[in-house]
Order: C-alpha cells, then structure tokens, then sequence
C-alpha cells in the first residue's frame, strides 16, 4: 500500500484492494422527531440518564425484542410495537411463538399489527404515540428499532462504479467482492445477517480470498444467530417451514429442560432444544434451542452439523450430567423413538 501526504489533514491512500466495512447506523423513520426529549434509538438508547417507568419499542426485530426484553427484566413497562403478527419470523415457528409467550409471561406487551402514525409531547413530559389501530399510548420514552442502513454516505460509491441500494446496502458475491472486483465488503454494510460474528468471518473470507489464500466456499453456509430476549435463543440451520418448503423429509426430537437435571436445578421451566434429522439417513439439518445458555449450546450442533454427523453421534456420546449439553442426548432419543412411527401408521413395515 502506498500513502501519500497530501495538503492540509487530507491523507491519500492507495491500494490494490479495498474492503469497505463501515457498518450501520440505526434507521430514523420520519414519523419520529429525534431531537426530542424521550426519543431514542439503539445508540442513544445507551445514554438514558435514569430507567423510564414505561417504555415504547417500535420494532419488534432482533434489537427491539431484545431491548424490549432487557427494559421489562429491569422494571420498566414495556409496550413492543410491530407491523407483523409474528415475532422474528425468521425463526422457527414453535421457537418464535415460545419467544412470544415468553416475552408476554415476563411482562413485554405487544401490539401487533400495528404501525405508529403519529408521536408527540404529552402533559408532564411524557410522549403519546397514535397506532394504526386507533390506541394511543402515553410512555416515559420511545426507543425506535425500525431497522438499519448501511453508512455508505460519505465513501463516494458511485466514483468507484459501485452502486448501493435504497438503505446503503452493496451486493457482493460469495467471496465478498463487490462489482468492482479489488473491492471487498463485509459486515453490517452488506446486509444480513449483520451480526458480529459473522461481520468478522466475512471480511476474513475476503481478505483470505485477496491475498490468494485457499478459501473454502462452504464455509460459510452455517451461520449460527444468537437472540439475547429473556429467555434467549440460539438457532442454526434448516427450520420445520424451510424443509417443508424444500420437500424434506424429517423428524422432531425434543429436549424439554424440565426433563434433565441441569434444567430442573437452574428452574428453567419453558425451555427446550429442538433438533431436527433428515429421516432417511438421521442427518443433523436444524438446530433451535429456547432457554438458559442457548446461544451458547446452540454450537455443539453446529460442529455436529460442520462435520456432516448424523443423530448417532449423540446418541453414542456420554453427556456429563447435570449438564445443559444432555438435552442433545434426549433429544436425539426423542427423534429416534419416531422413526418408523409414519410407516407404522400407514400399516407399513417400520
Ligand atoms: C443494539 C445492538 C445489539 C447487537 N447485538 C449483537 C449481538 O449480540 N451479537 C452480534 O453478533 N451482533 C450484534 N449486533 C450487531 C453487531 O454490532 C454488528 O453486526 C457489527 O458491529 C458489525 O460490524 P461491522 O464491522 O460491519 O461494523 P461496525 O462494528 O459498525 O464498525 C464499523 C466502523 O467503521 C467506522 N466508519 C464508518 N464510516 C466510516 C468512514 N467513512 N471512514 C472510516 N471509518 C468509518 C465506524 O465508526 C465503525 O467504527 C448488535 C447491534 C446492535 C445495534
């Protein structure tokens, strides 16, 4: 790379290839005046000088859901505002509306299908926010989570022969180059999944990739997410919709933390890891776990996954117990108990 000092504090520097990694920025829809005393979004969330008594979070994503969780847990009233009428669709079905339930039980309430028309000062310093619904809701503060947009504002794409879309976003191919092949993005600027971890394996792919480097194309396709709600969330994989969609054939096995004594110790009452094997051959294909530590234990099936295994690795493995880690275990007999179930009924041979 080559540098060269240019007049006054301009610093201009060359190099044979570029990776653009400048992140997001929260998104501030117009409907919400953010100068205003009380409104918030996920940075200048962190500023609150006191905990509000109530609390609107308009998004219920990843960050809204989490924020949503965090105030409650801390004694705030919390109102989530969402468009949907399904919290993280992206999730699991069964892992989305045990969230839900959840959230509600600790005290998170939801508004669904509903949008924010309007937000003002009310009487005492509080806000008012009008739903589409026809409600009004009068809090202490407002945290918008609407979403993100990449910051691309300043970096003058369009001279480069880079084109963004509406939110910033730059398209990039699997090995991260964006249209001009020398420059590399990664991390939140790309888009999805826009998480830390992921941010940090793109740009090494990239980078991998830039110097030559062997870059093995499938080592990106599992990508684990971890939602800290209360209770959390840690998924992987294939869901129940997406191998319907696929035509898959698979089964369910379910850990309840009721039914291991690591669950019952920690009082772990609603939690559960789901695992879900393609029947011919038992193949890992799905992962999803609600509870104490799921984000953690989602990764001991993620590297049963990366190495291709297939259920008799758990059901071969000696759990320490009381452990979190033995819900693979009963899950994994919880799936094998089914096979030949289907076969059974149709008055086959199993
Ligand atoms: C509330 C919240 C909670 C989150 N929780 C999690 C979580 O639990 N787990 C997880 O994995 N992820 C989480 N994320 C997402 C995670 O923070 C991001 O995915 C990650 O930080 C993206 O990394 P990045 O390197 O792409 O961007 P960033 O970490 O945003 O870094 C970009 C850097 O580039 C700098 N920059 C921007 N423009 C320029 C410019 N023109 N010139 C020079 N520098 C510039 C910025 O100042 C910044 O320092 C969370 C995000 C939010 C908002």
């Amino acid at each position: 790379m080559a540098v060269h000092q240019e007049q006054g504090n301009e610093i201009v520097l060359q190099s044979t290839y570029i990776l653009i990694a400048t992140g997001s920025s929260p998104f501030h829809p117009q409907t919400f005046p953010f100068e205003m005393p009380g409104v918030y979004d996920s940075d200048t969330v962190l500023n609150l000088d006191r905990m509000p008594e109530s609390l609107a979070v308009v998004g219920a994503g990843v960050i809204g859901s989490e924020y949503a969780s965090t105030f409650t847990a801390l004694g705030a009233r919390v109102h989530l505002i969402e468009g949907r009428d399904t919290l993280l669709p992206f999730l699991d079905s069964e892992i989305s509306r045990t969230l839900a339930v959840a959230m509600e039980r600790t005290g998170v309430e939801f508004h669904w299908k509903n949008r924010v028309l309007a937000c003002a000062k009310a009487d005492g310093g509080q806000l008012m926010l009008s739903l589409s619904s026809g409600d009004q809701l009068t809090v202490d503060a407002i945290l918008v989570a609407a979403g993100r947009k990449s910051n691309v504002e300043t970096l003058n794409l369009s001279a480069a022969g880079i084109t963004a879309s509406d939110r910033g976003l730059i398209s990039v191919d699997n090995h991260f180059r964006t249209q001009v092949p020398s420059i590399y993005a990664a991390g939140d600027v790309i888009g999805f999944p826009a998480l830390a971890s992921t941010s940090m394996q793109q740009a090494r792919i990239a980078l991998r990739h830039a110097v030559g480097s062997e870059v093995n194309p499938d080592s990106f396709r599992l990508l684990p997410t971890g939602i800290y709600t209360i209770p959390e969330v840690g998924t992987i994989g294939e869901t129940e919709d997406s191998l319907r969609t696929k035509g898959v054939d698979y089964l369910v096995g379910r850990g309840a933390y009721q039914d291991c004594a690591r669950g019952r110790i920690i009082g772990d009452q609603h939690g559960f890891l789901k695992l879900l094997f393609r029947r011919a051959d038992m193949k890992l294909l799905g992962v999803h776990m609600i509870g104490e530590q799921a984000t953690d234990l989602v990764h001991i099936g993620m590297m049963a996954m990366l190495s291709d295994s297939t259920a008799m690795i758990f059901e071969e493995a000696c759990f320490n117990v009381p452990t979190l880690g033995e819900l693979y275990k009963l899950a994994t007999l919880d799936a094998m108990s089914k096979m030949g179930v289907r076969e059974q009924r149709n008055g086959e041979p199993a």
